[in-house]
């Protein structure tokens, strides 16, 4: 089958009149730069699990996204970072979750998964683990970036955050030509957000998922995430009650929404169809099939 690779940079308020014509393209080649990475794996006979995580590392890797460099400060003014990996053809998955070391945290959480009994791993301990298994290792600093210091200023003047300061992650989920699902996110969770705090983002079938019937990455306020098990609520949906990804994928973030929450989900089935419905004004997204690349930002073309 032809494979399928679709990725989000994050959901919020994202509008053309925020984003200058030269942000905008940034954005948009930073996502075609993430499909491109994962796609490549795909094309040439490799799994799922290799192209979401290509994927999520160019995108970690990019300072415009709130995952790896880039990520927003917590109130601390320290970056803690989160990050979790599945791959629905073993069921097996990996995490990390409040690193502030490990260059690329979706490494760390496939370490976890491929090479420890354990699922997720926190803190000082997870970064130990990711510099003994050979990963990079950064000066926390190298995560920062002058917008992400305004932005915790901004947050500290108001004592709240906006909505756009708030909002980031970074995902993808695949399809590879033999059927097979995988899914990874990555974060730097909230602006101004607790020390300690951890997201839906690393938290298995909260904020990702992926088995034999679909794969979910999310983003979006993590707190009604974990309490709604977001991501796996979508598989559940379709194998319980019979429904389609994109019915179980809308009716799913819905329930979160119904409850308060917002953001948005990609998500792809064995099929190779694919769902990403979202609630906020906008979410950097982007889908890889054939040759075709596609981005899309604003929630109309
Ligand atoms: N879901 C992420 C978290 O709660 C944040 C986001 O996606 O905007 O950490």
């Amino acid at each position: 089958m032809t494979p399928v690779l679709v990725i989000h940079g994050g959901a919020g308020t994202i509008t053309r009149r925020k984003l200058t014509p030269r942000g905008e393209q940034q954005y948009r080649a930073a996502l075609v730069a993430a499909l491109r990475s994962g796609y490549a794996v795909l094309e040439a006979g490799g799994s799922s699990l290799d192209a979401v995580v290509a994927a999520v590392v160019v995108l970690e890797d990019s300072p415009l996204f709130n995952a790896g460099r880039g990520s927003v400060f917590n109130a601390a003014g320290e970056h803690e970072l989160d990050a979790a990996v599945m791959d629905g053809a073993t069921g097996k998955a990996g995490a990390v979750a409040a690193v502030r070391r490990v260059r690329n945290p979706v490494l760390a959480a496939r370490a976890v998964m491929e090479r420890t009994p354990n699922v997720l791993l926190a803190g000082a301990a997870a970064d130990r683990f990711a510099r003994e298994s050979g990963l990079r290792i950064v000066r926390p600093s190298y995560f920062s970036t002058p917008e992400r210091a305004r932005a915790l200023a901004r947050a500290r003047a108001r004592a709240a955050t906006s909505a756009a300061d708030q909002h980031g992650t970074v995902g993808a989920v695949a399809v590879d030509r033999h059927g097979q699902l995988a899914a990874a996110t990555s974060t730097g969770g909230y602006t101004n957000k607790t020390p300690g705090r951890i997201g839906d983002s690393p938290i298995i079938g909260a904020g990702t998922y992926a088995d034999g019937v679909c794969a979910v990455s999310a983003t979006g306020s993590g707190e009604h995430f974990m309490r709604a098990v977001l991501a796996h609520d979508v598989g559940a949906r379709m194998r319980y009650l019979g429904e389609t990804l994109a019915q179980a994928a809308r009716r799913a973030l819905a329930r979160v929404v119904a409850r308060g929450g917002d953001g948005g989900l990609i998500a792809v089935d064995r099929a190779g169809r694919v769902a990403m419905p979202f609630v906020s004004e906008g979410m950097y997204r982007g889908v890889a099939r054939g040759g075709r690349f596609t981005v899309a930002i604003y929630r109309r073309p």
